[in-house]
This record gives structure tokens, sequence and C-alpha cells, in this order.
């Protein structure tokens, strides 16, 4: 049996079978993966895939995993919920959060990506794994190298917040911090790559990591009842994930599992590290890299590989982009949590703080249904909020001294009579 996926040129078009690669040799552009759709479209019905477990590995037809793959963690199927209260402060009814700051195992959406790529490294005979990363693609790396017997080695920038590193540690991967920006960690990692034979998951094996973030569109559009939603509204960083629901949805479309419909795409970043957002805003082709100077820094890709695919799917959709700066981001994530009681990390509230602005100038329409992509957990990025929030001076344990808390707490300004 021969798989029925193999890497492609996404210019020239020239085919590469499968094997750790990520660039043509012939025009140096990046490679991806292609299906033989008739073979999907036999194997997948809507009934077929909504028997299987609620993992996303119920969309294997439409992933490169190798023949006889049997995986071994339910990554994927985070909730799709409705946000009204979240809405209400947008102005809007129709507004839906997909939560991967729940994703198993590391709590962001780099566990679906991972566990591609990890897929694919055993096939490739790798006993190492290893990464560039901005924080939650080392911890991914980290975990389920741990979970599958690999060795893994990862490279982030220095300046990390401690929950990512220390969560990249606890799984006895080798962390590697780097004095540099992590578009300098990147290339280190590319010459790497070429000297060692490790399996890089966003290096390498770049074209099959990068199908995973697919599985976070094929849900959003079953979980809405097998229909596509009007608006998405996806953090960028290197704008992979933005471009795969692009093509995941392209896919359900061509299989006939959902009604062909415009969807507008929505990108969001930091205002310190915005490169495709400036792209659209300025409506250039060309992508101007930034040095990143923001707290989203799961987001600080100033060089993004996949800039100019995020910017042809925002432009084709008739969507836009927007940034916002470091206080909105903070503002946003607390606004989440306490409007529908999720907790994302820095990149979330970038999601949530370019969505409010783009209700406020109209680009996305009330009355549409609308999905704000949150892709990381609050738990690691409190340092982006300890400012917000003062430790509170303990209070004796006696019912007097909590009646005297309450009222000063509840009137603060008849205190001091
Ligand atoms: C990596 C990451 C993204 C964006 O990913 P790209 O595919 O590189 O655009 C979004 N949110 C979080 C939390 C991430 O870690
Ligand atoms: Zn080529």
């Amino acid at each position: 049996m021969t798989a029925s996926y193999e890497l492609r040129c996404r210019e020239c078009g020239k085919g590469w079978g499968n094997q750790p690669k990520s660039i043509c040799e012939e025009c140096f552009s990046p490679l991806e993966v292609t299906y033989d759709y008739d073979e999907a479209r036999r194997a997948l019905s809507r009934e077929r895939i909504g028997e299987r477990p609620t993992n996303m590995w119920r969309y294997a037809e439409l992933l490169p995993l190798p023949v006889n793959y049997r995986p071994s963690l339910p990554v994927g199927f985070t909730p799709l919920i409705r946000a009204p209260r979240l809405g209400e402060a947008f102005g809007t009814k129709r507004l839906l959060i997909k939560n991967d700051a729940v994703c198993l195992p590391t709590l962001s959406f780099k566990d679906r990506v991972v566990a591609v790529a990890l897929a694919n490294a055993r096939a490739f005979g790798f006993d190492t794994v290893s990464c560039s990363s901005t924080g939650n693609l080392a911890n991914s790396v980290a975990a389920q190298a741990a979970r599958e017997g690999f060795k893994s080695w990862i490279f982030v920038p220095s300046g990390l917040e401690p929950a990512k590193i220390l969560g990249t540690q606890v799984y006895g991967a080798t962390l590697v911090p780097i004095e540099g920006s992590y578009d300098q960690v990147n290339r280190l990692c590319s010459q790497i790559a070429d000297e060692h034979h490790w399996g890089f998951v966003n290096v390498n094996l770049r074209p099959y990591y990068a199908e995973g973030s697919k599985t976070f569109g094929f849900e959003i559009a079953e979980q809405l009842g097998w229909q596509l939603p009007d608006n998405v509204v996806v953090p960028m960083a290197g704008g992979s994930l933005i471009t795969k629901i692009g093509k995941a949805f392209g896919e359900l479309i061509k299989l006939g599992l959902v009604e062909d419909k415009p969807v507008k795409f929505f990108g969001a970043q930091a205002t310190g590290c915005s490169p495709i957002s400036t792209a659209i805003k300025t409506g250039t082709r060309e992508i101007a890299p930034q040095k990143p100077a923001t707290i989203a820094r799961s987001l600080a890709i100033g060089n993004p590989a996949d800039g100019h695919y995020a910017i042809s799917t925002i432009r084709q959709s008739g969507g836009w982009a927007e940034d916002v700066p470091d206080a909105e981001i903070a503002q946003a994530m607390q606004l989440l949590a306490q409007t529908e009681g999720i907790f994302t990390e820095t990149a979330g509230g970038v999601t949530v703080a370019c969505a409010g602005r783009l209700y406020a100038q109209g680009r996305i329409a009330p009355g549409e249904t609308t999905v704000l992509c949150i892709t990381g957990n609050g738990l690691k990025t409190t340092d982006a909020l300890t400012a917000a929030y003062q430790p509170a001076e303990p209070i004796p344990p006696r019912f007097a001294a909590f009646e005297d808390y309450l009222q000063a707490t509840l009137n603060p300004t008849a205190e001091v009579a």
C-alpha cells in the first residue's frame, strides 16, 4: 500500500514524494501536501466521521498520516461555544468561540500540528525531534515527544514567559535559549537541520506539520452542523493557521461535506509585531519584516513564513486584518474572562481585541455568524496581567472583620469617614 498523499511545490507544481523536506529545490518555494481526493471522497461522509471518536483523527483521510498509523493521544475536538455576553459587548447575537485553550495535551492549538508532525517523524526514522518556537510549540513538541519516546531538542528566543520555559523542561526536553529573535532562532534551526538527522517539526517536517492546522477548520464546520460560518477571526504568527483553515473549508466543499458559501477571513496581530496586518492595510503584496516588541510572544514572528499565503487567503475572501497595542491585548484577555469565563493567553487577547475593532469599524456585520479562534491558555502568560491586580492584604478570620471588609469593598469612598 502506498500513501494517498505527497509533497508538491506550491508554485511550480513539481512532486517530491514523501520525505522530510519543506522547500522545492527547483524554484525555492514551499512544499505542500496534496491528496488523492477521489479516495477521500469514497471514504468520508458526515455519518462516517460522526461515528468516530471525538478527536482530530476523525479526519484522518484528509491528513498526511503514514499507512497503518495508530494515534495514541486524543488531540483536538475542542469546544465550539456560543459567546452571548462577549457578543453583547460587540453588539452581536451571533458570536462563537472555538476554544483551543483547552486542547490536549498542552493547552494550545499547536498540539494539532505536532501530532501530525511526529507521526511523520516516526515514519521517516528520526529518533530526535526538534523545533524553533515562540513557546507553545516548544511545550507541545516536548510533551508529545515524551509520550512517543523521542528525544527532543527545543530552540527558543531568550525572554520567553517562565511558564512556557518550565512547561517545556518538565517533559525532559533539552531547551536551548538563543540570544536573539524567533526569526534568528528559526534560521539557526534550518542550518542545524541540514547537518543533523533530526526531525524539526516546523523546518524539514513543516509541510506535514502545517496540515494539522486544518483540523481546527474541519471541527468548526462539523460543530456548526456541517456548515461554514460567515466570518472567522484568526491570530497570525507565521500565517499558517489562517491559511490552513482556508484549505480545510475548501476541502470540505470539494468533498461535498459542506455547501459552498463565502467565508471572510480576518487576521489578528499585535501592533508590536504586525508584518501581515500592515501589508493588508497598506495594500502591498510585499511583507516588510519587523523586529517584534509585544507581550504577545507566541505571535512574535517578524518574518512570517506563510505571510504571502495568509495575505491571499484574507484578500480573496474579502476579509481584512487588524492589529492592537499591548494595553488592549491585556484588557481583551480580561474581557473574555469576565464575559465568557475563558482565560486565554496574550494571543487570544489579540484575537478578541481585533474582533472588537472589526465590529466597531463595521467590517464584521453583527447579523453574520462569526467564529473567534482562541488558540492558547492564559495560565501560560499570567505575567501579562500581574500589573492589573494588586495582591490583597489578608483580613483576620473573624465575621466582624469581614463585614468591615465588605463595607469598604462595596463603598470604597465612605471608608475614610
Ligand atoms: C503559533 C500560534 C498561533 C499562530 O500560528 P501560525 O500558524 O504560525 O500563524 C496562534 N496562536 C497561538 C497561541 C500560537 O501559539
Ligand atoms: Zn517549485
